[in-house]
C-alpha cells in the first residue's frame, strides 16, 4: 500500500498549529532543538513509509493464524518489529534511566501518527507496550520497574493492556477476574477477558500483561479494582526467563479490520491461578490504568489521522489519473481526470481539511502533556494537565470519527474500484472502523468530555481554551487578507456556538443530567470543528507571519471555515433544542 510521510503537513501542524517553537525557544525540551525534531520525525516517516507500508496489505490477507495457542503473524512482520524496535522507536518518550530517549511527547505523537497510516494492525500492538511503560513507570514499584521496564521500554517484550470481560466492556467496573493475595505477596489471577490486542504473538518470547482484576474483599464498582503486572513467562532471579505463567491465549477474533493485529480471548488461572504483581495500590488500578489508557486515547486518535492521510494521498492519486467525463467549460472530446469536477474536489478538499485539523488537535494535546511534565512552575504544569485532560476525549473522539468519514470519502472517489479490495481503499475503511470503538467508545469520550472535562478547575481550564481560540479570531480578524474570504466570520460564529452550549451544558449538568448527555456527541464534534478550524487558522497566520508561502494552508483554513465548521450552529441547536427528543425518543424508535 502506498504511503509516503507527509512530513511538510506534520512540520507545519507541530511549529505553526501548535505552540512548540516558543517552547523550544524557551527551554522545554532542554538542548532540543526544531531541527533535532525535524531529523527524528524525517526518519520515523522513512520507516514507516519503506518497512511497515508495504506490509499492510499482506497483514490483512494473511491475518493471525491460530494453532495449538500459537498466534504467527504475517510475512515479515516480525522482521519488521524487530528492526523498529532496534531502531529506537519504542523508547522514543521512555525514560533515560530504562534506556528511553526521552523525547517530547509531540514527537512521539508525530511518529505515532505514521505508524499507524503505514498499518494500524501492525503499530496496534506497540502502543499498548508504550502505555504499559507509562504505567509501570508511574506506579509500579522499584522491584517491578528493575525487572520489567528495560526489555519493555527496548521493546525486547511487549505489553498488553486487558481491561474487557463478555460482561464488562464500557462499565469496566462490572469486571468478575479474582486475584488472591498469595503468601510470598504476590497474587494468584484466575478470569477470562476478551478482545486483549496482541494478547498472544510471535515478535517476541515474553508478553508482559497488565490485567484489572478484584480482590475477594474489594468495594464493588470501580473503586473495587487493582492492576496486575502478570508476565507470560515468570523471571528467574537472574532476569532470565523462567516457567511458563497460568495465563494463555484461547482464540483469535474475526474482525472487520486489522486483520494482521491479533485479538485475543485470554484464560487466566486454568492450572491453579496466574502469578501477578500489584502495581500501585489495591482497589487503586483504575487510577494506574488512566495513566495507559490517557495516553493510549490520544494514540488511537493518532491512528485517525493516520489512517486519514493515507485514504487522502491514495483518493488524491487515485483523482489524478481516472479519466471520466468532461471538466466544464473545456470544448475538447478528451475526458477529464475526475479531479476536475466541483464533486470530487470537494471530497479532496473534505478529507485533506479534516484530516489536518485532526493532526494539529492531537499535536496540541501531546505538547499539553509536554508541559503537563516539564514545565518548570508547579501551576503551570498543573494548568497544562488539565488542558490535556479537556483536549484528550476530542483528539480520541473527534480523530476517530473523522478517520471514518475520511476512509469513507476514500472510497467513494474511487467509484466501484473503492470497494474491491485491490485499491486498498477498502482495507483502510475497515480498518479505520475499530478506533471509534476501543479505548472507551466515542460515545463514553463525550460522556467524558460533558460530565467531567467541562468542570475542571470549575470550567476554568475550558473557558481557557475558548479564550485561546477567541485570540485567533482576533488575529483572522486584524490580518485582513482577502484571502481568508469569510474564514474569520464562519469560526467567530463557531466558537460563539462553543461557548454558548458550553454553559448551557455546564448550566443542566446537575439539575438535568439527561439533558446534558443527551447532547455529549453533537457537543464533542462541535468542540472539534471549532478548535480545529482555528487551529488550521493558527497555523496559517504563523506561516503568513514568517513569510512563509502559506498559499496552500491559506486555503485549507477557508475551505474548513465555510465549509465544515458552518455546522457549529446546527450542532448547537442539536444540543439545546432537540435534547427532550432524544431523552423521550421511544415513540420515534417503535415500529409505525
Ligand atoms: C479489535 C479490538 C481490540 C480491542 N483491544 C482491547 C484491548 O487490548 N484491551 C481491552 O481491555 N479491551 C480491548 N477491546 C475492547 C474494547 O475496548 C471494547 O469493545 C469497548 O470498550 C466497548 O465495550 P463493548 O464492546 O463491551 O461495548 P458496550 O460497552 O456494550 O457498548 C455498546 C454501545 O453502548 C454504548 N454505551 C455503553 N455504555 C454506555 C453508557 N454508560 N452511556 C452511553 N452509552 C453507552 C457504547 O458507546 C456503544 O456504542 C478491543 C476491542 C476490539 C473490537
Amino acid at each position: 500500500m502506498s504511503y509516503s510521510a507527509p512530513l511538510a503537513a506534520i512540520a507545519s501542524a507541530m511549529k505553526y498549529g501548535t505552540s512548540l517553537v516558543p517552547f523550544v525557544e524557551q527551554g522545554l525540551f532542554g538542548e532540543l532543538g526544531i531541527q533535532d525534531i525535524d531529523a527524528v520525525v524525517a526518519e520515523a516517516g522513512r520507516f514507516a513509509a519503506q518497512v511497515i507500508a508495504p506490509l499492510n496489505r499482506v497483514g490483512d490477507t494473511f491475518g493471525t493464524p491460530f494453532k495449538n495457542g500459537v498466534v504467527t503473524t504475517a510475512p515479515g512482520w516480525k522482521e519488521a518489529y524487530r528492526a523498529w524496535r532496534l531502531a529506537g522507536w519504542n523508547a522514543v518518550t521512555a525514560p533515560a534511566e530504562w534506556g528511553g530517549q526521552a523525547l517530547p511527547q509531540i514527537v512521539n505523537a508525530a511518529c505515532t501518527e505514521m505508524w499507524h497510516a503505514a498499518s494500524i494492525g501492525f503499530a496496534n500492538g506497540p502502543m499498548l507496550t508504550m502505555a504499559a511503560i507509562d504505567a509501570l513507570n508511574a506506579h509500579g514499584s522499584d522491584a517491578l520497574k528493575r525487572a520489567y521496564l528495560e526489555k519493555l521500554v527496548s521493546g525486547e517484550w511487549t505489553g498488553t493492556m486487558q481491561l474487557t470481560e463478555p460482561q464488562a466492556g464500557s462499565d469496566v467496573g462490572a469486571l468478575r477476574t479474582r486475584a488472591e493475595r498469595a503468601a510470598d505477596g504476590s497474587y494468584r489471577i484466575k478470569g477470562q477477558k476478551i478482545f486483549i490486542t496482541y494478547g498472544e504473538h510471535d515478535f517476541t518470547e515474553n508478553i508482559i500483561h497488565f490485567i484489572l482484576a478484584r480482590l475477594p474483599d474489594a468495594p464493588p464498582g470501580t473503586r473495587g479494582i487493582s492492576l496486575f503486572l502478570v508476565p507470560k513467562f515468570l523471571l528467574n532471579a537472574d532476569g532470565s526467563l523462567g516457567t511458563r505463567n497460568d495465563v494463555r491465549a484461547h482464540s483469535v477474533e474475526h474482525k472487520l479490520g486489522i486483520h494482521g493485529s491479533p485479538t485475543c480471548t485470554m484464560i487466566l488461572g486454568d492450572d491453579g491461578g496466574a502469578t501477578g504483581f500489584l502495581i500501585g495500590e489495591e482497589n487503586a488500578g483504575m487510577a494506574c490504568m488512566f495513566t495507559m489508557m490517557n495516553r493510549a486515547r490520544l494514540a488511537v486518535g493518532l491512528q485517525g489521522v493516520g489512517v486519514a492521510e493515507c485514504a487522502t494521498q491514495q483518493a488524491l492519486a487515485y483523482a489524478r489519473q481516472r479519466r471520466q467525463g468532461r471538466a466544464t467549460g473545456v470544448t475538447s472530446s478528451q475526458s477529464a481526470a475526475i479531479i476536475a469536477h466541483p464533486d470530487v474536489r470537494r471530497m479532496l478538499l473534505t478529507m485533506r481539511a479534516l484530516t489536518q485539523a485532526a493532526r494539529v488537535i492531537c499535536y496540541a494535546t501531546a505538547l499539553a502533556i509536554d508541559r503537563s511534565e516539564r514545565g518548570d512552575d508547579e501551576a503551570a504544569r498543573s494548568d497544562a494537565h488539565r488542558q490535556a485532560s479537556l483536549l484528550t476525549p476530542i483528539a480520541k473522539a473527534f480523530s476517530t470519527d473523522i478517520g471514518n468519514e475520511v476512509t469513507s470519502l476514500g472510497i467513494q472517489v474511487h467509484g466501484g474500484m473503492g470497494y474491491i479490495e485491490e485499491t486498498g481503499a477498502a482495507q483502510l475503511f475497515r480498518d479505520a472502523r475499530i478506533a471509534a470503538i476501543y479505548e472507551g467508545t466515542n460515545g463514553i469520550q463525550a460522556i467524558d468530555l460533558v460530565t467531567r472535562k467541562l468542570l475542571l478547575a470549575d470550567g476554568a481550564t475550558v473557558a481557557a481554551h475558548l479564550n485561546e481560540l477567541r485570540d485567533v479570531i482576533r488575529s483572522l480578524d486584524a490580518s485582513n487578507d482577502p484571502g481568508f474570504g469569510w474564514t474569520a466570520v464562519r469560526l467567530g460564529d463557531a466558537v460563539e456556538s462553543l461557548e454558548r452550549t458550553t454553559n448551557w451544558l455546564l448550566a443542566r449538568l446537575a439539575k438535568e443530567p439527561d439533558t446534558a448527555l443527551a447532547g455529549a456527541s453533537p457537543y464533542l464534534r462541535l468542540f472539534g470543528l471549532a478548535t480545529g478550524g482555528c487551529l488550521l487558522a493558527k497555523e496559517a497566520l504563523a506561516a503568513m507571519r514568517l513569510g512563509e508561502d502559506a498559499t496552500a494552508r491559506l486555503a485549507l483554513t477557508r475551505f474548513f471555515a465555510e465549509n465544515l465548521a458552518v455546522g457549529a450552529g446546527a450542532l448547537e441547536r442539536t444540543v439545546i433544542e432537540a435534547a427532550p427528543g432524544v431523552i423521550g425518543g421511544d415513540a420515534a424508535l417503535a415500529a409505525p
